[in-house]
């Protein structure tokens, strides 16, 4: 496959606390589109890794690289112009407000900070928040104060903040944590679902094997900050390491 076949590439990844190696010498790809999970037990580094590609955690060693385009050391925000942007992160929410003034907010930070300049036509601003609140399917809660929604809607609405930056690929760090069995395939239906609207890549960690088996086109396994396997969902599931951590085998 050539570079271009990737949205995204990580070489060398590397992130060290002290002593600690939370990330260790990781290298990755994710082609265009894909719906990608990453897995492994608890401390293992995969969050670490993903604020690591969001440029929210400054690395220790490697290189990030969007659409080809290194992006080491890049601010955040300038990322999240460049088309990569991340879920859940919750100090993004303002829940005095409404669903409608949240995802307005976002529309207006993300025009300013990529055009230098507020939108005024309001009209319009209105019409582009509704049509993302129709797209997740929250638009008859757009006047509704966040702090009254489910966690579900919440979670919704989050995920409709960051498409408010119009990414092209979505990191979400485990959008169905805390969410029941069945609310969770929801949100899962619906990650899937703007993928293929939207033409999205989505690459997300997730601890419930069964939305990893259901979901992810494919798998990457980390452990103690290192990789240890990327394939197939039917690959993953017979990979040694898995079969011990997670299936018992
Ligand atoms: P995961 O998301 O796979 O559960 P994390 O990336 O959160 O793992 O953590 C990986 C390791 O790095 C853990 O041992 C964790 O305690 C450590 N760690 C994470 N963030 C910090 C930090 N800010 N300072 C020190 N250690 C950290
Ligand atoms: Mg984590």
């Amino acid at each position: 496959m050539s570079e271009q076949t990737y949205i995204l590439r990580t070489e060398n990844l590397t992130k060290n606390f002290g002593s600690l190696k939370a990330v260790d010498d990781i290298s990755i790809q994710v082609p265009y589109g894909q719906m990608r999970a990453v897995i492994g037990p608890n401390g293992a580094g995969k969050s670490t890794l993903m604020n690591l590609i969001i440029q929210k955690t400054p690395l220790s060693a490697g290189k990030v690289f969007l659409m080809d385009k290194e992006i080491t050391g890049i601010p955040t925000h300038t990322i999240s112009n460049l088309g990569m942007s991340k879920c859940f992160q919750i100090t993004q929410v303002f829940t005095s407000l409404t669903v409608f003034e949240n995802v307005r907010m976002s529309l207006i930070v993300d025009r300013k900070k990529a055009y230098n300049v507020l939108p005024v036509a309001s009209k319009y601003l209105r019409e582009e928040v509704m049509e993302i609140l129709r797209l997740i399917g929250i638009a008859d809660l757009a006047d509704e104060v966040v702090k009254n929604l489910s966690y579900g809607d919440q979670r919704r609405l989050e995920i409709a903040i960051t498409l408010a930056k119009r990414p092209k690929l979505m990191i979400l760090d485990e959008p169905a944590a805390g969410v029941a069995r069945k609310e969770s395939y929801v949100l899962m239906d619906l990650v899937r679902e703007l993928r293929d609207k939207l033409n999205m890549t989505m690459l997300f960690i997730e601890h419930d094997m069964d939305i990893v088996w259901n979901y992810a086109e494919e798998i990457t396994v980390m452990n103690l900050g290192q990789f240890v396997a990327s394939g197939t969902p039917e690959e993953i599931r017979h990979n040694d390491f898995v079969q011990k951590a997670y299936l018992g085998g």
